[in-house]
């Protein structure tokens, strides 16, 4: 009789990539439930996110890197930046692609950065839902020539095809270890900042044109009553000019309160309670230049 406790395995994994090929929406799948923004814009995520994985035998450390790039011209060195801090002390690098990508460019440049680290690679095919099938096969043989993956596995991370396999191909290549966080947890952030973000997401989503990259979310108080099930939330938005306000406030108000009511459905869904969202918008003149302001604000 074999009466020995199956192995717990646990440990760090670095999702990278271009922006906007799908890392944040791949991690809240994997997660099951939203805690990295995901828009189609790019420089979504503006913080290293940390999404905890828990499982029977297993807890693995998703981080979701930062998609900040504002010229153009720095998105290779960008690229190779997100690319070293990510093979830093972690068991395994997750690099997306997407199945409609022809290889070059800024990959390249991540490869030859992952090429001088010794730690697996795992190369994912993300947005399958958008190629027919046979498109697949030679987007595999070429990156297969370029590197030796530990897998090379397709999934779409919108639809949830193949995050399966993808998250158990994961598992099997990270050493035993301890649950390194309590099995409740699935992000070290706050609640306060996830709030903040799926704010701050709605704005991105909601509001055209340059506004919403100078636009920063601060929960100021979060009460709870559990009587009534329910909290009560106040936040923020910071504007950098007069006129930006008007935009996200909108014809009589009307923006403002499409981007509460959204932001409301996805933060009740993460709290599990009833929640009162109460949105203002402040101008704060240069908050994106002071350095004092983005540390309060959690940007680093
Ligand atoms: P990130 O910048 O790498 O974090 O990318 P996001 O997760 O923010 O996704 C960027 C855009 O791609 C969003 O509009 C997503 O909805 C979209 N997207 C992500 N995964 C998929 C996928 O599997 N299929 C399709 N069709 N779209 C996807
Ligand atoms: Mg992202």
């Amino acid at each position: 009789m074999n009466t020995e406790q199956p192995t717990f395995r646990s440990g760090f994994v670095s999702i990278i990539g271009r922006p906007n090929v799908g890392k944040s929406t791949l991690l809240n799948r994997i997660l099951g439930q939203k805690i990295a923004i995901a828009s189609p814009k790019p420089q979504t995520t503006r913080n290293r996110i940390l999404g905890i994985h828990n499982l029977d035998d297993g807890q693995i450390l998703f981080l979701d890197t930062p998609g900040i790039h504002r010229a153009t011209g720095k998105l290779n060195r960008y690229m190779v930046d997100q690319a070293m801090a990510a093979c830093a002390d972690v068991d395994v690098v997750l690099f997306l692609i997407e199945a409609t990508d022809r290889p070059g460019g800024g990959d390249d440049f991540i490869l030859d950065v992952l090429s001088r680290s010794s730690v697996p690679v795992i190369l994912v095919i993300n947005k399958i839902d958008q190629v027919a099938p046979e498109a697949l096969l030679p987007l595999i043989e070429i990156y297969a020539q370029k590197r030796d993956f530990a897998a090379i596995i397709p999934i779409s991370g919108l639809k949830g095809r193949g995050v399966d396999a993808l998250v158990k191909a994961t598992y099997d290549l990270l050493p035993p270890g301890p649950r390194y966080y309590p099995e409740d947890m699935v992000t070290d952030l706050p609640e306060r900042f996830i709030v903040a973000e799926m704010v701050r997401e709605q704005i991105l989503k909601q509001v055209r044109d340059e506004v919403p990259y100078g636009v920063a979310v601060v929960v100021e108080s979060f009460t709870e009553k559990p009587d009534k099930d329910l909290v009560v939330i106040a936040a923020a938005i910071l504007v950098e000019r007069e006129p930006h306000k008007k935009i996200i406030l909108g014809k009589g108000g009307e923006k403002i309160r499409a981007i509460g009511k959204a932001a409301r459905v996805d933060i009740e869904r993460m709290l599990g309670t009833r929640v009162y969202l109460e949105l203002f918008v402040k101008v704060q003149k240069n908050w994106t230049e002071s350095d004092k302001l983005l540390k309060e604000f959690g940007y680093e």
